[in-house]
This record gives structure tokens, sequence and C-alpha cells, in this order.
């Protein structure tokens, strides 16, 4: 598992819009941390500096041997290939069966081309399926993407980002659509995973009760400062 940090990070949108303020902060491989606030607060940018979806304006980000902000083409599909990415709309091809779907991490950060058609090999295919396995979804391996629950197509997006065999796990609101039994089922399924894999998480989330429960740390941003950085257990909501 790789560290995440970032180093005075700031993020200004072209129109103006400060997202990130003079961000520092240090997780340690391994760690599972929720970054916690309101919508709008700058979580998603936050998340999304890590894996270079979105440049800083000044600072640094680094995540394990990168220095993200100096990464370009290759180097860049190379760091994505090591960062597992969940989203809230779970971001499944929906027409395409979930062995699929899962088999095009074997192709993170490659190109859209050869992430469809690229040829996957006897131990792709054999990797997709153990991470279809490990969230319990290995019987449903044939069904197209579009008739499974919500719950059900979040565990195939944790399917897909494990069989990157990723170094980093980020999770931008990964349960902010699921009703609340589905979303303690795939938050536990996240914090397993950090056990027993050791990989860095990170996760978004807007719900501080599901931080206090599923983490160990809190990061809370507001306005896109952190203002809060400790225990998830003794986090009040004051804060
Ligand atoms: P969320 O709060 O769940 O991230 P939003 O509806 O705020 O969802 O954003 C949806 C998309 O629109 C994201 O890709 C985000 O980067 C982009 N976006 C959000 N706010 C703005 C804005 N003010 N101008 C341009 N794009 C925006
Ligand atoms: P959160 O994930 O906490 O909802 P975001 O990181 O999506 O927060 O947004 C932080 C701020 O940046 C908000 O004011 C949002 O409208 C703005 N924003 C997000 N994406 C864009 C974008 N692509 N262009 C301009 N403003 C954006």
């Amino acid at each position: 598992a790789w560290p995440i940090r970032l180093e005075n990070a700031s993020v200004t949108y072209p129109n103006g819009t400060a997202a990130l303020k003079n961000v520092t902060l240090t997780i340690e491989p391994g760690e599972m941390v929720a970054i916690v606030g309101l919508s709008g607060s700058g979580k998603s940018t936050l998340i999304r500096t890590v894996n270079g979806l979105v440049p800083v304006t000044s600072g640094s980000v680094t995540v394990g041997p990168h220095e993200v902000s100096r990464l370009r083409g290759r180097a860049l599909r190379e760091l994505r290939s090591n960062v597992g990415m969940i989203f809230q709309a779970f971001n499944l091809a929906e027409r395409v069966n979930v062995y699929r779907n899962t088999l095009v991490g074997r192709f993170a950060g490659q190109n859209a081309f050869r992430s469809f058609f690229g040829i996957a090999s006897p131990e792709d295919r054999q990797i997709a399926l153990d991470a279809l396995d490990s969230v319990g979804m290995l019987d449903k391996v044939w069904t197209r993407a579009g008739s499974l629950s919500g719950g059900q197509k979040q565990r195939v997006a944790i399917a897909r980002a494990l069989s990157q065999d990723p170094r980093v796990m980020l999770a931008d609101e990964p349960v902010a659509s699921l009703d609340p039994p589905t979303a303690h089922a795939v938050m536990h399924e996240l914090t397993r995973l950090n056990a027993e894999r050791g990989l860095t998480v990170l996760v978004n989330l807007h719900l501080m009760d599901l931080a206090r429960d599923y983490t160990t740390r809190m990061i809370g941003l507001r306005s896109g400062e952190v203002v809060y950085d400790g225990p998830a257990a003794s986090a009040s909501d004051a804060d």
C-alpha cells in the first residue's frame, strides 16, 4: 500500500472557484480515512487530486513514489493503474455483464480502446473472478450490470477496482445513493478490504455517523479548508 501526502495543496477552478485551500495532510499506508463535509466543501476535488483527475493550482500531491502534479501521459496512466476508484453513481457499463465490467479493472489507466478491446490473459481472467468472489458477486458473473440493485452494482465497482490490484483505493461518496442497510454493507466491505489487504482507503462521506462507525480517522472539510483531523470516534457534529 502507498501513502498519500498533500502539501499546501490548493485548487482553483478556471471559473475562479477556490475549491481547496492550502490543504496539508499525510495518510499512512494502510490507513482508512474518511473525508467529511457538506456538499460543496471540496471532498470530490480533494479525492480527484490524488489520481490526477483535477490538477492542483499550487502545492503538491504525492502518492507513493509519484508526485502527481508532475505526471503526464504514460506516467499518469501508471499512477492511475495503481489507484482504484469507486463513485456514487457506480460508473459501470450498464449493458455489459458483470464479468466484463470487472475485467476492465485489469486495463485501468490504459486508453479507452484498450480497456474495452484489450486481450485479457488467463491470469487477468482469474484475478477478475477472484475479485468478484471476494465481494460475494461470483454468482452474478454473467448478469447484465444494468439489471443489478444499487448495492450489487457498488460491489461490482469494488471488484473492478480490486482487479487493478491497487495500492490505494479512493471512494467518492460510495454509499450516498444506497439505502441505509445497503450503505452499511458496502462500508463494511471497504473496511474489510482495508483490514485484510492493508489497502490505503480514502472515502468521502457526507454522513458523519458512517465515518464514526467504519473509519478510525476523519478529516473535516469546510469551504475547501481542513477544519478537523483526528479520531473519527470522538469527532462531534459541531466540528
Ligand atoms: P457532487 O457534489 O456529488 O460532486 P455535483 O452535482 O456538485 O456533484 O457535481 C457534478 C459534476 O459537476 C462534477 O463533475 C463537478 O466537478 C462538476 N461541477 C460541480 N460544480 C460545478 C461548477 N460550479 N461549475 C462547473 N462544474 C461543476
Ligand atoms: P463536494 O465533493 O464536497 O461536494 P466539490 O469538490 O464537488 O465538493 O466542490 C467544491 C467546490 O468546487 C464547490 O463550490 C463546487 O461547486 C466547485 N466545483 C466543483 N467542480 C467544479 C468544476 N469542475 N468547475 C468549477 N467549480 C467546481
